[in-house]
């Protein structure tokens, strides 16, 4: 099957349906980067990637921050290839800046469980940044167990499997350039 997006055609299987497009994306993100230079007038935030999945949503919304900012990246595990949250999570690659007194903005593909932000608000908080904020592309508000603030949501979805725009299936589609639901 062949989506038709805004000047360019993807490939996908016949089980995806559209649920956000590439230039509503990109409408967001602008939406998004102008709060967080609002937010953090004045400052130089650090900006932390979940990988592997916040990937892209880092760095087209950096590319829509007009200030000075630092980016850096961590990598957790919960999922392996599975669709559940296991709950034991694993940091598999540690953070190379040093966080202290600095504001930090955690950026997220998508908040399910929220067990995996829980885990890193708890990890990063030990370091004593002066502000840690929690931004997220995707939100499925139903699935999520834990009460931490998230600070900027692009879409609140429903309780569907999302993939394309760094989401995974299988490890497979995160070059998709819109998100999509895989139909049962
Ligand atoms: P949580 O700990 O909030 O349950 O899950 C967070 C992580 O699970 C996300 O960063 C993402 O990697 C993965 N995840 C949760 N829901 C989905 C989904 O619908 N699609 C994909 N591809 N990954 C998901």
């Amino acid at each position: 099957m062949v989506h038709d997006g805004n000047d360019h055609r993807e490939i996908i299987p016949v089980n995806y349906t559209l649920l956000i497009s590439e230039l509503q994306i990109n409408r967001k993100m602008k939406e998004i980067g102008e709060k967080i230079r609002e937010d953090f007038k004045g400052e130089k935030p650090i900006l932390i990637g979940v990988l592997n999945g916040a990937f892209l949503f880092l760095a087209d919304l950096i590319r829509y921050i007009d200030m000075d900012l630092e980016i850096d990246f961590i990598r957790i595990s919960s999922y392996g290839n599975d669709h559940e949250s296991s709950g034991h999570i694993k940091v598999l690659k540690p953070l190379n800046a040093d966080i202290k007194d600095r504001s930090v903005i955690v950026i997220e593909d998508i908040v399910d469980s929220g067990l995996s932000i829980q885990f890193l608000e708890r990890m990063l908080s030990a370091f004593r940044p002066k502000k840690l904020s929690f931004a997220t592309l995707l939100h499925k508000p139903s699935k999520t167990k834990t009460d931490i603030t998230l600070d900027y949501v692009g879409f609140e979805v429903e309780d569907k499997y999302v993939v394309g725009y760094g989401l995974d299936d299988q490890q497979l589609k995160r070059n998709l350039r819109n998100i999509y639901i895989i139909k049962p």
